[in-house]
């Protein structure tokens, strides 16, 4: 299996640039079904939640229906209260570690697509007392400042409560390997999954295909919970980007996964526990084409397939992840490696 390295990085590169907040993901639904129109598949359409689903028929109408989920939110920021010098005051969307946040750059996007850039100010250190200084304000105790004198002048820029935004963090290659970027929770798993189908495009395989590219992840899986009632698969994956904690300090029994190990198979999280016929079905996948791969350390995080598994009378589920350092912060790290890994193991566990 030959997958395109540069296409790969391309894409992951525009996926990470996209703004894409829980229950506002229209920029990035709307660059998937541009892609999915040359991907053959059956039948793509948005569902009454923003929900990009879509269908790539198997040859044996006794095949399996296999749901494959990527979630296109990431974690990101809503105008909870805008003041009367036009500082604005923002609540997470999705779980944020506030130690991230003073001075990190913010992009707000207004109704037209627009982004408005700010910082999230501070007083200066100078008039601050030590210990204050040491102490980190919640984040709805913090503001961003976006230039503006006044409320007015924040309204006029077409914000207003509830708008929403991410970190302002333009994706940058680092080298042939590795990605510095936002948002690869989980634009990641949708760049593989639309590779899959690219590997897909010529190849009939019995079993049909349940293609889903969920919104609200970050904040529940609730895109995810109708997706799988409106399809009703027999067995689902979800493609997830996970912690990898290979990083000073962290002693190896919370190594969750390393970089450059390949993709992440989960045994277990805080929202599944994987039947063991998808773990063996993982496993005769890696098998195939000698993919290496690592256990996701159990019991971190959530995905979509906790909802997924308990759908209407139960979905088998699974988890398969490309591991990121830093996820849900400014910026993560990745390996295109591991991404590349991933995307095989995932063709070959629908081919079986
Ligand atoms: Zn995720």
């Amino acid at each position: 299996m030959t997958v395109d390295r540069k296409k790969v990085i391309e894409t992951q590169i525009e996926l990470s640039n996209l703004i894409g907040c829980p229950g506002h993901e229209v920029e990035v639904t709307d660059y998937i079904l541009v892609k999915l129109e040359k991907l053959a598949v059956d039948k793509a359409w948005i569902d009454p939640l923003g929900n990009v689903l879509a269908i790539k028929e198997g040859s044996d109408p006794n095949g399996l229906r296999i749901m494959l989920d990527a979630h296109v939110d990431e974690v990101g920021f809503m105008i909870s209260h805008i003041d009367d010098q036009g500082y604005i005051t923002i609540e997470t969307l999705g779980g944020i570690d506030k130690r991230l946040m003073l001075g990190s750059l913010i992009q707000f996007h207004t109704t037209e697509r627009k982004r408005i850039i700010g910082v999230v100010g501070t007083s200066p250190p100078h008039i601050t007392r030590q210990e204050d200084r040491e102490k980190i304000p919640p984040i709805n105790e913090m503001f961003v400042d976006i230039g503006c004198k006044s409320y007015q002048e924040v309204r006029d820029m077409d914000l207003d409560i509830g708008s929403v935004g991410t970190f302002y963090t333009e994706c940058i290659q680092l080298n042939n390997n590795v990605l510095l970027g936002k948002a690869f929770d989980d634009r990641t798993a949708c760049n593989v999954l639309l590779q899959v189908l690219e590997q897909l495009k010529d190849i009939e395989i019995p079993h049909t295909l349940m293609i889903t590219f969920a919104v609200q992840e970050e904040v529940g899986g609730r895109g995810a919970t109708v997706a799988g009632f409106t399809l009703e698969p027999s067995i689902a994956l979800a493609l997830e980007n996970t912690i990898a904690s290979d990083v000073p300090g962290v002693p190896p029994a919370k190594m969750i996964t390393k970089l450059g190990s390949g993709p992440a198979v989960t045994a277990a999280d805080r929202s599944l526990i994987v039947p063991k016929k998808i773990l063996d079905r993982i496993k005769t996948a890696a098998d195939m084409d000698g993919i290496a791969w690592q256990y996701k350390k159990p019991v971190y995080g959530g995905t979509d397939a906790g909802n997924i598994s308990i759908t209407r009378s139960g979905v088998p589920s699974g988890v398969i992840s490309v591991p990121c350092r830093y996820i849900h912060a400014n910026a993560g790290l990745l390996q295109v490696d591991d991404i590349i890994e991933t995307i095989k193991l995932v063709v070959n566990f629908c081919k079986i």
